[in-house]
């Protein structure tokens, strides 16, 4: 079965979401903590989170996906921001308790001119502190496209952060099919070769999950743009290859592609009439 889902709001609770991600075809979903650009989270529903484990084991469900917010940036050089990158995460991992055994994605971080090394120092530590908190979480950092300053845009950068703090064994990687392409990687033309290439640098074994995005931007862009299935640079072929790849076939799919959901559900039901 392919286990597949869109990105949601997380406005009305998990149980809605669960039921939604249903409705649209999917076994999960991905959804954003607290207001992408940060601020205060909801009060946590503990009913509704037992609620929605409840329906998620009748239901088949893949983990869900939890994203931490877009300017959350522990690689930055000013502290206050840094320590707003400290506090959101660890309250974010403290919060997912209640929904155990799912991932927290975040984006690795900017070194603004840092440079890359300090950068992944200044991520270390924050993950150190994090090593021991929200035990039933597995964190994971996606691939970047390597905009502007932007840390994870090579394979290596990820395995210097999983090298390099106390949290390195719980760390997995959520690859970003239009993040690796724009950052360089030939996804499209040699995708066993990126593999291989992910395989020797960070290992299989550490790949979690796949955020299935089309580009808007040709190869190497180091844009982030990202489209509908079928409608970028990437093309309908290239996701059909990658959901019934071998070595990617299992894992949870997560669409972040532009759309509303009637056309997150076309998306889903295209993708599951391609997979074998
Ligand atoms: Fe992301
Ligand atoms: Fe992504
Ligand atoms: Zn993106």
């Amino acid at each position: 079965m392919l286990n597949i889902g869109c990105h949601l709001s997380s406005s009305k609770g998990y149980l809605h979401m669960g039921k939604e991600a249903v409705s649209l075809g999917g076994n999960t979903f991905q959804y954003f903590t607290r207001n992408p650009r940060g601020g205060q989270a909801k009060s946590l529903d503990v009913a509704d989170a037992a609620a929605f484990l409840e329906f998620a084991k009748e239901n088949a469900f893949a983990p869900i996906l939890a994203h931490a917010p877009y300017t959350l940036n522990p690689a930055s050089a000013n502290p206050r921001v840094r320590d707003f990158a400290r506090l959101v995460f660890l309250d974010d991992l403290e919060r997912l308790e209640v929904v155990p055994g799912g991932y927290y994605n975040f984006h690795p971080g900017s070194h603004v001119g840092q440079g890359t090394d300090e950068g992944i120092r200044l991520i270390c530590a924050l993950l150190d502190e994090a090593a021991e908190a929200g035990p039933n979480t597995t964190i994971l950092l996606e691939t970047m496209s390597g905009k502007g300053s932007e840390i994870g845009g090579r394979f290596e950068e990820l395995r210097a952060i999983m090298d390099g703090s106390a949290a390195g064994p719980r760390l997995g990687v959520c690859l970003d099919t239009c993040h690796v392409y724009d950052a360089g990687y030939d996804i499209l033309n040699d995708l066993d070769g990126v593999l291989a290439e992910f395989d020797k640098v960070i290992g299989l074994d550490r790949l979690e999950a796949i955020h299935l995005n089309d580009s808007k931007n040709p190869y190497h862009s180091r844009k982030d743009r990202h489209e509908k299935i079928g409608r970028g640079h990437l093309g309908l072929a290239f996701f059909e290859r990658v959901i019934n790849h071998p070595a990617l076939r299992e894992l949870p799919f997560y669409l972040e592609t532009p759309n509303e959901l009637e056309g997150y559900a076309e998306e889903i039901a295209l993708l599951k009439g391609l997979y074998r």
